[in-house]
């Protein structure tokens, strides 16, 4: 049986910060051409949950598999090679470099099987960039930045994304680009699993949804499942 080039299955995933025990048996999945949010209020444990399965987290146990493959012992530049791509919550754009540079910064062979993205693509995805081709990533708003950050993950022709809080800090109707981006990438056979405080933007965008709280996975269905149960909701989000 060959699985799907885009799946991804977390399970038993624990992580600690020094003594601190982070994340507890965290288990979920993201299906090819699915889009997913982890979704949780400040602290839950979100951005942890993305790193571990980057290999960022130093002391960490549980089982990784990506396409297929077991990566849980893998570093974190192995485990991007094999498409597997990450925009942490701090953008990392190159501030002294403009926005053709910076997306040259994240180019990678074409992956078979795997949507090739160059330049103008990203351009029709994102066309604010396409309209700042030559700016300096240091004079760019948080949202262009935030952007930008996603495209260079795209030169490197993942076939799954982890996006950090992509929504986060981003003018209303810039929201709704991202809302767009995200579901072209789906359009294009990506699978995405970003990270998210409330259910407005995971409502625009995603098919299923995991909740967290206190490292901990508390809740894992549908966005309609989810709505019919406000109690679930109120306990775990914020609203
Ligand atoms: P979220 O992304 O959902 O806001 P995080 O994964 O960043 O949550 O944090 C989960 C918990 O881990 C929080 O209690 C936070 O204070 C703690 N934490 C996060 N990063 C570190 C770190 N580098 N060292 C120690 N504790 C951390
Ligand atoms: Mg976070």
């Amino acid at each position: 049986m060959t699985l799907p080039v885009s799946s991804l299955q977390i399970s038993g995933l624990n992580a600690w910060y020094g003594p601190a025990h982070i994340l507890s048996d965290v288990a979920f999945d993201v299906g090819a051409g699915e889009v997913v949010a982890l979704l949780g209020r400040n602290g839950a444990g979100k951005s942890t949950t993305l790193r571990a399965i980057m290999g960022l987290v130093p002391r960490r146990t549980g089982t990784v598999v990506f396409a297929g493959e077991d990566i849980s012992a893998l570093p974190p530049y192995a485990i991007a090679r094999r498409g597997l791509g990450y925009v942490p919550e701090d953008r990392r754009i190159f501030t002294e470099l403009t926005v053709e540079e910076n997306l040259e910064v994240g180019r990678q062979p074409p992956r078979p099987g795997v949507a090739t993205w160059r330049p103008e693509q990203l351009y029709a995805l994102f066309p604010n960039l396409g309209e700042m081709r030559r700016r300096q990533g240091g004079r760019m708003s948080g949202g262009e930045q935030q952007m930008l950050t996603i495209a260079r993950t795209l030169m490197g022709n993942p076939s799954l994304v982890l996006l950090d809080e992509p929504s986060e800090g981003l003018a209303p109707r810039i929201v709704e680009q991202m809302a767009d981006a995200i579901l072209a990438m789906r359009q294009q056979g990506l699978s995405v699993l970003l990270s998210e405080q409330n259910l407005h933007f995971a409502r625009l965008i995603a098919n299923r949804v995991h909740i967290i709280e206190k490292g901990r996975i508390r809740f894992s269905g549908t966005l309609a499942e989810l709505e019919a149960q406000p109690d679930v909701r109120d306990a775990y989000l914020a609203v």
